[in-house]
């Protein structure tokens, strides 16, 4: 980092007041207070219900060991995955009698029915409105022509691609792995001085609430250091670390790959080059040593997790909100403490000792690594999402073998997604409708994934010889309606097309 001079200083200190006073002119006539507690009030409900309905089913009346085993290894460890299985697949997986089946739903279904899970289901009109205005965040796709389209990945959803082999779905899913790790704001990427104002969040918000006259779109350069300024549209804050989680299931992504499209996108500064070089769209490279850590600080924020198997794949997401709140232990990958509230780590604070120092309760077995809460994660990436439930429940006889497992693996993944607040993209494979007319390419998964992805976009490869062109196609959105825009794969992983 380049340390500041004392005038860079004065000069922040002076456009900061400056800034306070835009806030306080444009400021709504809303009790800033209030706003947050009934914003929070929604996400404490969300979580209230996902606790209760997630609770084990260890506790559960008429579950013996041999019962819980079988339902663990079908995918069933809470009450909300029993209830989605209907008696039918419970008396086929459970090898047990339909009356047996019926009563183990009734269980299940009267420990949801009381009162604070029914109270904790419903939000007012204002707390909903007041949660999405404060909570809600958008995150840019890295191009221009495509934000404009989907108005930018939402939080708290799960956006799809879906396309055929080679249609480019890591391409943006590698893009994305590196948006949310830029600022939010718009502001110089070498000194970090905001263009134009602070305090906001979400650049979508930003650009639509303020007063247009206010921005000098135009500056291309910052006026304290002369560096380049960014365009806003990150998950982060000017030179935080954000963490992005990806769940690579087809061996695809590729850190070298990564590197090379912050290099091409001049996220750090790089070498100059000559004009043949830039004729031959030659890649970019860094412009030192400094500058070298810094890119390869984007390909060391992301957490990879790549199960060889779809049970993997599902023991992962079903602890994805340890893993986003970055709780887990970067060693042993324990949680911080259990689900039941004791420690895992000796330097847990919760940790009781006596007055020697020694640990109290003695039938604690306590990791000694140096436990570190991380920063939590702002993106989930997951690609494939269904393709090892493909390969893996191949033929149409295990259709609804596999068509279960997916719809407990979505609901886990939407849980964590809405409760931590996070933007999620997966990828999704696509395959030929039998005996539809035209463009007949459809997502795999079917309904019982589809309706929980909130946002659907179709990547659709050319028919010609212009293999890097691609359609992106909005399909299904509530913000936005059904549009398409042309682009390319390229050095920077996604671009505007050359013509
Ligand atoms: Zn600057
Ligand atoms: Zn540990």
């Amino acid at each position: 980092m380049v340390p500041r001079t004392k005038k860079v200083k004065e000069a922040e200190a002076s456009v900061a007041l400056d800034h306070d006073k835009t806030m306080h002119t444009n400021i709504e006539t809303i009790n800033p207070a209030t706003t947050i507690d009934s914003a929070n009030a929604v996400t404490d409900k969300m979580e209230a219900v996902i606790e209760e309905t997630t609770q084990g089913l260890e506790d559960m009346e008429g579950i013996g060991p041999v019962r819980l085993k079988k339902l663990y290894a079908n995918g069933i460890y809470t009450v909300d995955d029993l209830l989605s299985h209907g008696e039918e697949s419970l008396v086929r997986m459970l090898d047990i009698s339909y009356a047996d089946a019926t009563k183990m739903t009734q269980t299940a279904n009267e420990s949801l029915m009381t009162d604070s899970v029914f109270s904790n289901l419903i939000v007012s009109g204002k707390e909903y409105y007041d949660y999405r205005k404060k909570k809600i965040e958008y995150m840019t796709t890295g191009l221009k022509e495509f934000d404009e389209i989907t108005g930018g990945y939402e939080t708290g959803v799960i956006t799809e691609y879906f396309g055929a082999f080679g249609s480019g779905k890591t391409q943006f899913m590698m893009v994305a792995a590196i948006m949310a790790q830029m600022p939010k704001n718009r502001c110089c990427l070498d000194c970090g001085e905001d263009y134009p104002f602070k305090n906001t969040r979400g650049w979508k918000r930003e650009l639509d609430n303020i007063d247009k006259n206010l921005i000098d779109l135009g500056v291309k350069t910052c006026n304290l250091c002369g560096g380049r300024i960014w365009s806003g549209g990150g998950m982060s804050e000017y030179g935080k670390k954000c963490r992005v989680i990806y769940i690579d299931t087809e061996n695809s992504y590729r850190p070298e790959r990564l590197f090379e499209i912050v290099c091409n996108r001049e996220l750090i500064k790089t070498k100059e080059q000559s004009k043949t070089e830039i004729k031959q769209n030659a890649p970019k490279e860094p412009l030192n040593d400094e500058e070298y850590e810094k890119a390869m600080e984007f390909v060391y924020n992301i957490d990879i997790s790549r199960p060889r198997t779809s049970a993997l794949q599902m023991l992962v997401v079903s602890n994805l909100s340890s893993m986003i709140s970055g709780d887990l232990c970067k060693k042993c990958h324990k949680r911080e403490i259990t689900k039941e509230g004791i420690p895992t780590h000796s330097d847990n604070p919760l940790v009781k000792r006596d007055k020697d120092g020694k640990v109290k309760d003695e039938t604690l077995i306590l990791e000694e690594h140096n436990f570190k809460k991380d920063t939590p994660a702002k993106l989930v990436i997951v690609d494939s999402f269904t393709g090892k439930f493909r390969k893996e429940f191949e033929g149409r006889g295990t259709l609804s073998d596999r068509q279960t497992k997916l719809s407990t693996h979505v609901k886990l993944l939407e849980g964590a997604i809405e409760s931590k607040n996070v933007i999620c993209l997966v990828t999704n494979q696509a395959q030929e409708a039998l005996g539809v007319m035209g463009d007949n390419i459809r997502p795999v998964g079917g309904n019982v994934i589809g309706h929980t992805f909130t946002t659907r976009i179709y990547l659709k490869k050319p028919q010609s010889m212009s293999k890097d062109k691609i359609t992106a196609i909005l399909v299904d959105s509530p913000n936005k309606a059904k549009n398409e825009v042309a682009m390319e794969l390229g050095p920077k992983g996604i671009q505007e097309t050359s013509g």
